[in-house]
């Protein structure tokens, strides 16, 4: 069971008349709106949401995108652009009377250049097919979402996303130099250098995690790093969570980046390992992940050092990687943790909160009260490095008012991660699973700063609406649900 969002009547005179004005010059194949055509656009990751597309267009180049944007802005059609639809927080949902714009055809990688470093590419590249055309180079893309095999860079500059090893080497935007995009009304924009800094604002950092709500991504210049000559991981066993979060403090206190430090609970440890067999010990409260890499000695050195701090927090069992293939098993298993949680529950719903890592234990107890409430079980998976928190909380759609109870049970987890100094999204950016909750995280007048931002760059508000950034309205109708800590942020909204 999932929930319909815009179950407007689809107005075919309005849906033949657009198809008709994209097969203009586009293909009629890439032109879709037959109802078991645009069906399978009908969600993204987040699939309790679905809503059919009035129309599917599949560009083929820019000059594509910019005429479906140019005639979108003329007859006042609004566009949700679409990668790979792997998103987590219902970013590309299609709208009901709208165009899905997918990107899925645009997926040539047309540079590399090892001596500046950098690759050119189509927004439809997969992220890790980008590392997979460097690596010949000894080069590759650092930021890798969980999802890489799948995701598309535009969808990844959209949102901003994250991975792994961006604790160390930072997330899309800090490795990205510069985009296109096509503007509402099919301008192109050419943002970003290849320095370091550059004149006027910085539009670049502006576009990155703005969810497709201001323009189309194109084309991405992204940069590429030398392959670590070699990386280790540290496997480190806790028999209390508080220990592992505690570590975690630890590590980085020592004045230690790891390239990766991750976490999981028994839950999600026990998942994973009945799943993928990646070594992993089942008897234990949770385990961290903390990867090393770089030079041989600069390894052996700082897995000395983390091994030593692991020790001195408490751990019960420590390994450390003796071979590239059990690094990598010891990896797959993390990267499988969603799949893995799939196979023990028939739904689950991943959040993406972030809090300072030194409350990363407190959550955890939270997140127990929480599973009582709600009578709803919940595996943890960390990016513990950079505080970033994926609570996967399984319900049953099926099974009456499940759905809601996990959405009920998936804001308290927001609502404290901002309690705790944090904020509600960390690489999975807000969507519609979290545009209620802007209103906790932010004051009506920033809300209305973003507004203005939009508007500048898409004035009809044509582009992904109703997406990431809630109007003062919708606060105002949420803050009548829910009564919570961060209501006091808005002193101008009414009380209840
Ligand atoms: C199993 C699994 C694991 C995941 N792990 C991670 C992880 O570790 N880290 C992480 O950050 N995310 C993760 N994700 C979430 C998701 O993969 C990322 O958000 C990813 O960047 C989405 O890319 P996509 O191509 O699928 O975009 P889509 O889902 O198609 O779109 C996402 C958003 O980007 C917009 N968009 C897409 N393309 C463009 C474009 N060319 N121009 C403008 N806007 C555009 C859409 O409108 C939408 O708002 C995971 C998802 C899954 C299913």
């Amino acid at each position: 069971m999932s929930t319909v969002v815009d179950p407007i009547a689809v107005d075919f005179e309005r849906q033949r008349e657009v198809a008709a004005a994209l097969r203009e010059f586009m293909p009629a194949a890439s032109v879709l709106f037959e109802r078991e055509d645009v069906q399978p656009y009908e969600c993204d990751g987040l699939s309790a949401y679905r809503q059919v597309p009035m129309v599917v267009a599949l560009p083929e180049n820019e000059g594509h995108v910019r005429r479906i944007l140019e005639i979108c802005h003329e007859k006042r059609v609004p566009v949700v652009a679409r990668g790979a639809g792997t998103g987590l927080s219902g970013g590309a949902l299609p709208l009901g009377n709208g165009v899905l714009l997918s990107l899925a055809k645009l997926m040539r990688i047309l540079e590399i250049d090892p001596l500046a470093r950098i690759a050119r590419v189509q927004p439809g590249v997969r992220n890790l097919a980008i590392s997979e055309a460097a690596a010949p180079l000894g080069l590759y893309y650092a930021p890798d979402p969980s999802s890489q095999i799948a995701c598309s860079i535009g969808g990844n500059v959209a949102e901003n996303s994250g991975g792994v090893h961006c604790l160390k080497y930072g997330l899309t935007v800090h490795n990205i130099l510069g985009i296109r995009a096509v503007t509402i009304e099919g301008e192109i924009l050419e943002i970003g250098s290849a320095g370091l800094d550059s004149a006027g604002y910085d539009l670049l950092a502006l576009m990155t995690g703005s969810e497709g709500m201001l323009a189309v991504v194109t084309e991405v210049t992204v940069k590429l790093l030398p392959k670590p000559e070699c990386a280790q991981v540290v496997m480190a066993a806790f028999d209390e969570v508080e220990k592992a979060g505690a570590a975690v403090a630890n590590v980085i206190a020592a004045g230690i980046i790891p390239a990766g430090l991750e976490m999981m609970d028994q839950a999600a440890t026990l998942a994973v390992e009945h799943f993928v067999h990646a070594g992993y010990p089942t008897d234990v409260a949770g385990i961290l992940l903390c990867e090393s890499d770089g030079t041989a000695e600069e390894v052996a050195d700082e897995v000395r050092r983390v091994e030593a701090i692991m020790e001195a927090s408490g751990a019960t069992m420590i390994r450390v990687s003796q071979s590239d293939a059990e690094r990598l098993k010891f990896w797959a298993g993390r990267k499988a943790a969603f799949p893995a949680v799939g196979r023990i529950s028939p739904d689950y719903y991943c959040m993406d909160g972030t809090i300072p890592r030194k409350r990363l234990a407190e959550m955890l107890r939270r997140i127990t009260e929480l599973e009582r409430k709600y009578g709803l079980r919940c595996a943890n998976v960390f990016h513990a490095g950079d505080g970033n928190l994926h609570p996967l909380i399984l319900y049953d759609a099926n099974k009456p008012d499940e759905l809601e109870r996990t959405e009920a049970f998936g804001g308290e987890i927001l609502a404290y991660s901002i309690e705790v100094g944090g904020t509600i999204t960390g690489e999975h950016g807000v969507g519609i699973e979290k545009v209620n909750h802007m209103c906790l995280q932010f004051r009506a007048a920033e809300l209305e700063t973003f507004h203005g931002v939009k508007r500048a760059f898409d004035e009809h508000g044509l582009l992904n609406p109703g997406k990431a950034v809630p109007t003062l309205n919708r606060c105002a109708e949420f803050g009548r649900a829910h009564v919570h800590a961060g209501q006091e942020k808005f002193p101008d909204l009414p009380r209840f």
